[in-house]
């Protein structure tokens, strides 16, 4: 495997053939492991014989995903999860305790900000958001109780870019973790770790399955860290079903393609935007007017394939765009060969209160795009509906 490209990996690591010998990956659908005899069933349980027990611990094609995707980011391992929620909370729930306290960018994804803004407070763990993506904020915001430091980059749904390099140093510079929630760009576009993160954080469930099929995510890194997200998921139970690693692994094997062509299809459609007199702003790394461009440049292979725009008029000429839509799906998900469109105003960030969103910059008129692989023509036909 050492040598191989990143696209050969997505193809092929972390395989290990049956007695079968199958070729295509095997889906191993089984809640439990049969042993020898009493001994070994022992030595199973004790941890002093290496092998399978019981799904929520470990299951041969889940093990699989984690291979091919801790390959993917160049992690030293890989910890699957039921969703990217769940990969969140037991990277908390494994790292943190109470009194200690995190420090995260004020744009994130909406479930998210709402675990750290008003879970996590009720077990005494303690968020400061910041507002801007300058550094000297971060670093402004670092406690001595400040255990991580978690971003997403480009955020959700306003593309913001944030440094990765920059903000490790944040983090340990105070002994703290760096924690980059890498959905937006997947490893096919950026890998965190080599830019100095600690933990890279997946919802499976967007572009890795690429075709909107299963919920799942992952935690990958160093592992010493990934360890204790293990502990805390065979204890707790948030752990990856097999089936969905299975379709997982065989999304992950189209992802180089998908990702290059879906921010290809991005990109022009983000160009079109902005010549739209309709249209007040449009946010897309891949853009020169983009604030950080050249951070974006640097970071990322490419500028990936969310797109986010604010029409002028704001809620009611929003929603006559998505109203409008016969191809693009009216949808909060993200991440599939199929275009989807959300208002995130009311939908994926609609908990939070008017106030907080208004501090994220997420406005009344702002629309999501997640592109997908139809013509960039199709797509444009089809927004061009809602506007005139
Ligand atoms: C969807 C999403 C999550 C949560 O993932 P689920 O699989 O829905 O639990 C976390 N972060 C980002 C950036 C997301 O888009």
């Amino acid at each position: 495997m050492s040598g191989w490209s990143f696209e050969t990996l997505a193809v092929r690591a972390g395989q290990e053939r049956s007695q079968f010998n199958e070729h295509s990956e095997a889906l191993y659908l089984t809640s439990s492991f049969v042993f020898e005899n009493a001994a070994q069933a022992a030595a199973r349980f004790s941890g002093e014989e290496e092998g399978n027990v019981y799904a929520r611990f470990t299951n041969p094609t889940v093990t699989a995903l984690q291979d091919r995707l801790a390959a993917l980011e160049d992690a030293e391992c890989c910890v699957a999860t039921a969703s990217g929620m769940a990969a969140i909370l037991s990277t908390v729930m494994a790292l943190m305790k109470s009194g200690e306290h995190i420090v995260a960018s004020r744009s994130l994804f909406g479930a998210t900000q709402q675990m750290f803004g008003n879970v996590l407070p009720r077990f005494g763990i303690e968020t400061s958001f910041v507002d801007e993506g300058s550094v000297d904020r971060f670093r402004a915001a670092m406690r001595p109780s400040t255990r991580l430091v978690f971003i997403e980059t480009p955020s959700n749904p306003l593309t913001e870019v944030f440094d990765i390099a920059a903000l490790a140093e944040v983090a340990h510079d105070a002994g703290a973790l760096l924690v980059v929630d890498n959905c937006f760009c997947t490893p096919a576009l950026q890998r965190p770790l080599a830019l100095g993160a600690d933990l890279v954080i997946h919802s499976a469930t967007k572009f890795l399955d690429g075709q909107g099929r299963v919920l799942g995510g992952a935690v990958c890194g160093a592992k010493v860290l990934t360890e204790e997200v293990f502990k805390f998921l065979r204890t707790a139970g948030p752990c990856l079903s097999p089936f969905n690693a299975w379709v997982i692994l065989k999304g992950l094997e189209t992802l180089s393609v998908r990702m290059k062509a879906q921010s290809a299809n991005a990109l022009e459609l983000a160009q079109w935007l902005e010549t739209r007199p309709e249209v007040a702003r449009v946010h897309y790394p891949g853009l020169v007017s983009h604030s950080q461009y050249e951070l974006a440049q640097r970071q990322q292979s490419s500028a990936g394939a969310i797109v986010s725009f604010e029409v002028k008029g704001g809620r009611e000429a929003a929603w006559r765009v998505v109203d409008n839509c016969r191809l693009l799906s009216i949808t909060a998900n993200l991440g599939d060969t199929k275009s989807t469109i959300t208002h995130p105003a009311s939908t994926t960030h609609g908990r939070i209160s008017p106030e907080a969103r208004l501090a994220s910059g997420i406005g009344e008129g702002l629309l999501r795009i997640a592109v997908g692989l139809e013509s960039p023509a199709d797509l444009q036909a089809d927004l061009l509906r809602g506007m005139a």
